[in-house]
């Protein structure tokens, strides 16, 4: 069968991109791997760059019914009660940029965005669609898709599909956009040589109903607690009920289990068998000294679920986002550190200018992929890179604290707001 553009991946950024490209009024023909979709219950950070574009694709009333509204983002110190630093997000934020400053349950973001992409009613999606291989050459793309087994067993949802039998095993299209994650089959396929790598960082998340806590340990804002080799992020979600926490922990490397896990290839980012004992032994190295408020919320809930962080070097060019008529989005594109809280940011960014330089139809086809790849690359490698930096300033030690800590209470305003990145257009 043979189609325009073909994404494979419907996360953050192939559904962004669906939207983006339905609403300049070209179909597209979205591959999902998963059968149903679900996301884990942690939440995402949203800077003006993003709900600025969420808005435009006609999100707003969405996004005003499932997201928070943080007042502010404040650093600590992990054994300190005062911020170090603040930055408000009230209006004279939003008039600066133009746009919001929004925290929403992934799940939920995830579900308004499939809403919008049907609304649009552009997008054949194919659910349980893996692709498997692929081959570009100067006339197009071919895809092999391979099916998920029909007896997989796995539970419906509000946003499950039943499969389409009619989707082929074969396509061919103008152009495959791999939005396939930090795991990507298109990049590793089309760019066997881009190097992905498995990090000492873990992430633990998890979310708890704010009526469940007392009074002082709920929030209205982003509060960053940083300590030695860790950081400790929460925040509202859900119209300020929830409140989702990660903490953000540099696991001793000699842990037996977690020396194999950086060994095993890149198939998965999530830990489901990390042993309690470890998890408990993460956290009481973590949280050694942090403030007794920490401590509270800490015993205050349940279960926290464990992720391996992933990494690899900022980009240094064009040509590793588009080559022919492949080009990736996302994660698939430019893996980087959560601690700037702008993966999906970058993915909603991307997946706006792919649909307008895929709108240039008096260009060549591989053009405009390689016009889309040549606006956002460099803006991709910037924020790979800051998300570095963050690391090592956020987890530093001794001397290194200090200065953090010195910096931050000196000029924590003018360090937390970034034009840069909240402004971009
Ligand atoms: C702890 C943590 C906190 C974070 N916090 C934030 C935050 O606050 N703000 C923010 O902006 N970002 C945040 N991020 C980053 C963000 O989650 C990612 O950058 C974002 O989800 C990337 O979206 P994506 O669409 O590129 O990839 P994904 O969301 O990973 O989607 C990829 C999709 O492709 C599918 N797929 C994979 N292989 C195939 C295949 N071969 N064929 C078909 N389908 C396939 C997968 O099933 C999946 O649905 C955080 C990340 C972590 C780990």
């Amino acid at each position: 069968m043979s189609m325009d553009v073909v994404i494979a991946g419907a996360g953050m950024g192939g559904l962004s991109a669906s939207i983006a490209m339905g609403l300049k009024g070209q179909q597209t023909t979205l591959l999902e791997r998963r059968e149903v979709f679900g996301e884990v219950g942690a939440g995402i950070q949203l800077g003006p760059n993003s709900t600025r574009l969420l808005q435009s694709w006609g999100l707003s009333k969405a996004l005003e019914t499932y997201a928070a509204w943080p007042s502010h983002i404040e650093v600590f110190r992990l054994d300190q009660q005062n911020a170090l630093a603040r930055l408000s997000l009230g209006e004279s934020f939003k008039a600066r940029y133009g746009a919001p400053y929004a925290t929403i349950h992934r799940a939920d973001l995830q579900a308004i965005l499939y809403e919008r992409m049907q609304a649009i009613g552009q997008t054949h999606l194919c659910m349980g669609a893996s692709l498997r291989d692929l081959k570009s050459t100067e006339q197009s793309v071919q895809i092999q898709v391979q099916m998920q087994d029909q007896n997989s067993g796995s539970s419906k949802t509000r946003f499950s599909f039943e499969r389409e039998s009619s989707t082929p095993q074969n396509l061919q299209a103008k152009a495959l956009i791999g939005a396939d994650g930090v795991s990507s089959d298109v990049r590793r396929l089309h760019w066997p040589l881009r190097h992905i790598h498995a990090t000492p960082h873990l992430a633990y998340r998890t979310t708890i109903a704010q009526k469940l806590l007392p009074l002082k340990l709920r929030q209205s804002c982003v509060q960053v607690h940083c300590g030695p080799q860790m950081h400790w992020v929460h925040y509202p979600i859900r119209s300020g009920e929830w409140l989702n926490i990660v903490a953000l922990i540099e696991a001793p490397i000699d842990d037996a289990h977690l020396q194999d896990t950086l060994q095993t290839p890149l198939q998965q980012t999530w830990l489901e068998h990390i042993p309690l004992e470890l998890s408990r032994q993460h956290f009481r190295l973590a949280l050694r000294g942090a403030h007794s408020d920490l401590q509270d919320l800490f015993r205050a809930v349940g279960e926290w679920s464990p992720w391996r962080l992933f990494d690899a070097n900022p980009l240094q060019g064009a040509h590793q986002m588009a080559k022919g008529r492949v080009a990736l989005l996302g994660d698939a594109a430019h893996p980087m550190l959560p601690f700037l809280a702008q993966g999906a940011g970058m993915s909603i960014e991307d997946a706006a200018l792919l649909a307008q330089h895929w709108s240039h139809v008096e260009q060549d086809e591989t053009l405009r992929l390689e016009r889309y790849a040549q606006s956002r690359w460099l803006r991709n490698a910037q924020v790979q890179k800051r998300a570095r930096l963050n690391a090592s300033v956020f987890h530093a030690r001794g001397m290194l604290s200090g200065l953090r800590n010195l910096g931050l209470s000196l000029f924590g305003e003018r360090l937390l707001d970034m034009p840069w990145l909240y402004g971009y257009r």
